[in-house]
């Protein structure tokens, strides 16, 4: 069924597994590994690991563990062969299936996405260079975009004529109507999506055109803008606006702003700050934070104020807490879009951005600037509704600290403040998961973790008889009986396939000849008192009993490691 297996391997070898783990996680380096915040549960401290030779992750906080393809599927909820694929077009492989079905949905999709990159660069050169596109080119003109940031953003025109895109695409009916590109009207001619728009293009985070944003030339009829349907390449809520090329700066600036146009994101691009980000035609919902809270900590709104200000505070907070971000509101003037800003004082729009301040004090700011607090009913009012924007924050520390400010401001007692604030509030949310403590590995766990990593320094003298528990025991089977590091992690029992997962991203420290005596020293130890058990039921020979004690004496001993070693073998064989 599906892929070749041959080829499986191929990708997993030729795919630089941090290179795509990069796009979802910020990870820095230390030692050999590479470490971040997990993409899989929530925290604060990363403990997601990865070891870039072998190409796997493993995190000490949920124990998830595994390749890229299951890096891949889990994280975007991907089968097993669209992972593959995925991979495979990265590192330019080309795949064979042994199912036809499974290469037919494959191609397929590939279809689909190089329509859309025709598309793409097709409506570009219309804006760029053909006289339909004029007016487009004026307006964009009009709005300060020069031909480099028309060029970085590849915005296309979609020309006023109903079909000009399919009759250039010539695409099959439903590769049409599947890409989101076109569709079949009711007299069974093809026809375009869009029509007399100016297009955004968007891409996925790993930079594939997905779809197109739409916006209509002022004065133009119908809404302002128009959104691609979602397709089999495109679901909104996963998809940012420009994170493809806003990412790497996200990361480094540990912020991202998120906005609510594509005109937005340019226009701080265009004023030097390139971390701006916007959702496609939806609200910002749970599946943006769970993308963005792998590229940085602080997110930045940089919606228009009545926006911002009308924008659900118990979801920010929530979401605040459950991801453990910071959300900050840019303070923009009144009626000032960050595009439009962006065009008339850029300066402006990254102080907007620098000034930030937590959604709270944005919100509290909005009721206290619009106050009259001149007289003691105007503070009295003032100070009831800054209050009740105050008591809906969930944290009492953070309640109280804006409560004395209101207090100064409102000339009015704090504790009747916190009295009014403090109604008692259903404790909501997701509770912190405690990060297990890592207690200290035996030596047996030590030896596998040698034979995980540095394999030719421990291969000579490892045996299977030398590991007591029954996970070690089958971890180094697998080890042991399997040409690869991934071959013996599918091979393991679940438990066992689990530690060589968490093996594979911690360093050894302890020195070999160290590990390996110690190994051997509590296994010989193992024998003696299995011996002197048989001993004492029906006395046996006395002479191995006193060659084990000698030689256990001699440890760490390399020697003492050469004779003793093939005597446990055989021990084992015969205790067996
Ligand atoms: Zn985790």
């Amino acid at each position: 069924m599906g892929i070749v297996e041959e080829d499986v391997a191929r990708v997993r070898s030729a795919v630089d597994f941090v290179a795509v783990a990069s796009e979802h996680v910020a990870l820095r380096r230390v030692g050999r590994q590479w470490v971040g915040l997990c993409p899989f549960h929530d925290e604060k401290t990363p403990s997601f690991a990865i070891n870039p030779e072998q190409g796997l992750y493993y995190c000490f906080g949920c124990q998830a563990g595994g390749d890229a393809i299951t890096f891949l599927r889990e994280l975007e909820h991907l089968g097993f062969a669209e992972a593959v694929e995925r991979l495979a077009g990265r590192a330019g492989i080309a795949l064979r299936y042994d199912d036809a079905r499974e290469g037919r949905d494959r191609q397929r999709r590939d279809r689909l996405a190089d329509a859309v990159a025709e598309a793409v660069s097709w409506y570009h050169q219309r804006l760029l260079a053909s006289p339909d596109g004029a007016a487009a080119r004026a307006y964009l003109r009009s709005r300060g975009y020069t031909g480099e940031l028309v060029r970085r953003f590849q915005l296309g025109w979609a020309p006023d004529e109903w079909d000009s895109l399919a009759r250039h695409l010539r695409l099959p009916d439903d590769v049409l109507a599947d890409s989101g590109l076109g569709f079949v009207n009711r007299r069974g001619r093809q026809q375009d999506d869009f029509r007399a728009r100016v297009l955004f293009p968007i891409f996925d985070a790993s930079g594939r055109p997905v779809a197109f944003g739409g916006r209509a030339l002022p004065g133009a009829e119908g809404p302002k803008y128009k959104n691609s349907r979602e397709s089999a390449l495109y679901a909104k809520s996963r998809v940012l606006y420009a994170l493809n090329w806003a990412k790497a700066e996200v990361a480094r600036a540990d912020e991202v702003i998120v906005c609510e146009g594509y005109t937005d994101v340019i226009g701080f691009f265009a004023a030097g700050v390139p971390r701006a980000v916007a959702t496609c035609g939806t609200a910002l919902a749970d599946d943006h934070f769970r993308l963005l809270k792998n590229f940085a900590r602080r997110i930045v709104l940089a919606y228009d104020a009545d926006a911002a200000g009308q924008a659900a505070a118990e979801r920010f907070y929530e979401w605040e807490r459950h991801y453990d971000l910071d959300v900050a509101v840019a303070g923009l003037p009144a009626g000032a879009d960050p595009g439009q800003l962006a065009e008339r004082d850029p300066e402006a729009l990254r102080r907007a951005v620098d000034e930030a301040r937590p959604f709270l004090a944005f919100r509290l700011a909005r009721v206290l600037d619009g106050a009259d607090l001149r007289t003691g009913e105007g503070r009295a009012r003032a100070a009831e509704a800054a209050v009740a924007v105050i008591a809906r924050h969930p944290n009492e520390l953070v309640r109280d600290q804006y409560l004395m400010e209101v207090a100064d401001r409102c000339r009015a007692d704090v504790d009747r403040l916190r009295a009014l604030a403090g109604r008692p509030r259903a404790a909501a949310g997701v509770p912190v998961r405690p990060r297990p403590r890592r207690e200290r590995d035996g030596p047996e766990v030590e030896a596998l973790r040698l034979a995980v990593h540095r394999p030719q320094e421990v291969a000579e003298h490892l045996e299977e008889v030398l590991f007591a528990g029954e996970v070690h025991r089958a971890a180094f089977g697998a080890l042991a009986g399997a040409p690869t590091l991934h071959e013996a992690i599918a091979a393991a029992p679940p438990e066992a396939a689990a530690l060589l997962q968490r093996l594979a991203v911690e360093e050894p420290t302890a020195q070999a000849a160290d590990v390996v005596s110690r190994v051997v020293r509590e296994a010989a130890h193992r024998a003696l008192a299995d011996l002197d058990a048989r001993n004492r039921a029906a006395p046996g020979p006395a002479a191995e009993v006193a060659w084990l004690k000698r030689e256990l004496e001699l440890l760490p001993d390399l020697g003492a490691v050469g004779r003793l070693v093939p005597w446990l073998v055989r021990w084992g064989q015969e205790s067996a």
